[in-house]
C-alpha cells in the first residue's frame, strides 16, 4: 500500500501517555483533566438517553444544541450565526478541523500554519493534497509571538487558508488586538480563508479577553471557527465540538461532514444543550484554571526550570537549559522515566527539526497531582 501520510507516526500524546503509564509517572504530558466533570452533565446525558433521544439527530446536530451555541457565541463575541445554516456539531474539534481543511483546500493550494502547531493540521492538509507553508513563531524573554511580517511574506496567490489557534497549544500564548489587526491587513482584499482553532476560548488569564475571530466581521466572514466541549466541560473523551462559519462556507463544510461522520451522537448533544443554559461553568473556567496555573508556576519558582508566560490554555512551557542540554524529546523521555513526571517536547509541534530547549506541562490536574509533580520537578 502506498502511504498517503509518509511522515505520520503515532502522536506524541499517545506515546508520552503510554510511557507515563509504563513508568508510573505523573502524566503532565497529554492535555486532559485528571478530575471529574460536574456530575450534573452526565446526569443530563443519562436523562436524554432515558427520554428516548437515541436515534440519528439532524445531520448538522441537535437543533437545541446549535441554538445554544449560537446564543453563546452571540452573547460573548457579538456575532450572530444562524443555528440552521451556520453552526454544525462535530465529533470533537479534531473532526471540525479536518473537515474544514478537506472542504476548502484543493491539490496544490497553500495553507499557512504558524508553528509550533497542534498536530492535527498538517495531516489534514496533506490528505487534501495541499501544501503546508509553516511560519515559525519567535520566542524570547517575553515568550512566543507571531512574526506577522513573515506571515505576510508567506501569503500569495496560492494561499487558500491560514490556520490560527488562540489560546495557543502548546505555547499558552494568546492573540492580542495587534495580532488581529495584522492578520486582517494580510487577508484584506484576498480570497484567503481562515481556520480559527479556539478550543481553549474560555482559558484566558489575568483579566485578558479572548480575541475570538467572531468579534471581527472582516475576519469572521471568511472563517471557520472551531471549539470543543471536551476542553470547556472537562470531558475530553466525549469528543464533541462545533464549527461556526458563514452559510456559504458551512454549506461546503456539510458536504464533507455528512459523508465523513454524517452526525454526532444524540444523547450527549441533548445533555450539553441543557447544560449550556447556565453560563457559569464556562464563565468560571478562567478563574478555575488560573488558580491551577499559579499553583504550578509558584511551585516551579526557585527551581532550575524557567517559566515562559502562560496567558491562556492549560499548558505551561518551561526552558530546561539550566538542567540539561539534550534534545527536547530525549529530555521529556528522561523526565518521564527517571523523574516520573511526563511532559511533551515542543519540538513535536514543528514540521522541521526545531530545538528550543522547551517542554510543555499540562496543569489541568487535581491540586494533589500538581503538588506531587512539583515535589519531583523542584528537586532537579
Ligand atoms: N485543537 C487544539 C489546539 C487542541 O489542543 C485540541 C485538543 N487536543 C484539539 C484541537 C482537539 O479537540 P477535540 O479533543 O475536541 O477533538
Ligand atoms: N490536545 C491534547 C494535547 O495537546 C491531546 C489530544 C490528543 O491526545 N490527540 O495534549
Amino acid at each position: 500500500l502506498r502511504t498517503k501520510l509518509p511522515a505520520v507516526g503515532t502522536t506524541i500524546f499517545t506515546r508520552m501517555s503510554a510511557l507515563a503509564n509504563e513508568h508510573g509517572a505523573v502524566n503532565l504530558g497529554q492535555g486532559f483533566p485528571d478530575f471529574e466533570c460536574d456530575p450534573a452533565l452526565p446526569g443530563m446525558v443519562a436523562d436524554a438517553m432515558r427520554a428516548g433521544h437515541n436515534q440519528y439527530p439532524a445531520m448538522a446536530g441537535v437543533p437545541l444544541l446549535r441554538e445554544a451555541i449560537s446564543s453563546k457565541v452571540s452573547a460573548l463575541y457579538g456575532r450572530s450565526y444562524d443555528a440552521a445554516s451556520e453552526v454544525t456539531v462535530t465529533a470533537g474539534a479534531t473532526q471540525a478541523i479536518t473537515t474544514a481543511i478537506l472542504c476548502c483546500v484543493h491539490p496544490g493550494d497553500e495553507v499557512i500554519v504558524i508553528e509550533p502547531a497542534y498536530d492535527a493540521y498538517a495531516p489534514a492538509i496533506e490528505l487534501a493534497g495541499g501544501v503546508m507553508v509553516p511560519v515559525s513563531m519567535q520566542v524570547g524573554e517575553d515568550g512566543y509571538s507571531i512574526p506577522w511580517d513573515k506571515v505576510a511574506a508567506a501569503a500569495g496567490p496560492r494561499t487558500r487558508l491560514i490556520v490560527i489557534n488562540s489560546p495557543h497549544n502548546p505555547t499558552g500564548s494568546v492573540l492580542r488586538r495587534a495580532d488581529i489587526d495584522a492578520l486582517a491587513a494580510i487577508v484584506r482584499g484576498t480570497d484567503i480563508l481562515l481556520l480559527s482553532d479556539e478550543v481553549y476560548e474560555h482559558m484566558v488569564y489575568d483579566g485578558a479577553v479572548h480575541e475570538s475571530v467572531c468579534r471581527y466581521p472582516e475576519l469572521a466572514e471568511r472563517a471557520f471557527v472551531v471549539s470543543s466541549f471536551g476542553k470547556t466541560y472537562h470531558v475530553t473523551g466525549w469528543k464533541i465540538g462545533y464549527v461556526a462559519a458563514p452559510a456559504a462556507l458551512m454549506a461546503e463544510f456539510r458536504k464533507v461532514h455528512q459523508y465523513y461522520v454524517f452526525t454526532v451522537n444524540t444523547p450527549m448533544q441533548h445533555g450539553i444543550a441543557g447544560y449550556m443554559s447556565d453560563p457559569a461553568p464556562y464563565l468560571e473556567l478562567a478563574a478555575f484554571y488560573q488558580r491551577k496555573r499559579d499553583l504550578f508556576r509558584d511551585g516551579l519558582q526557585g527551581s532550575r526550570f524557567s517559566l515562559l508566560p502562560a496567558d491562556g490554555t492549560y499548558f505551561q512551557c518551561v526552558r530546561y537549559d539550566a538542567i540539561s542540554a539534550i534534545p527536547e524529546a530525549d529530555f521529556a523521555e528522561w523526565l518521564t522515566r527517571e523523574v516520573k513526571v511526563a511532559a511533551i517536547p515542543v519540538s513535536a509541534f514543528y514540521s522541521q527539526a526545531t530545538e528550543s530547549g522547551i517542554v510543555r506541562f499540562c496543569f489541568a490536574k487535581k491540586d494533589e497531582t500538581l503538588r506531587l509533580a512539583l515535589e519531583r520537578l523542584a528537586k532537579l
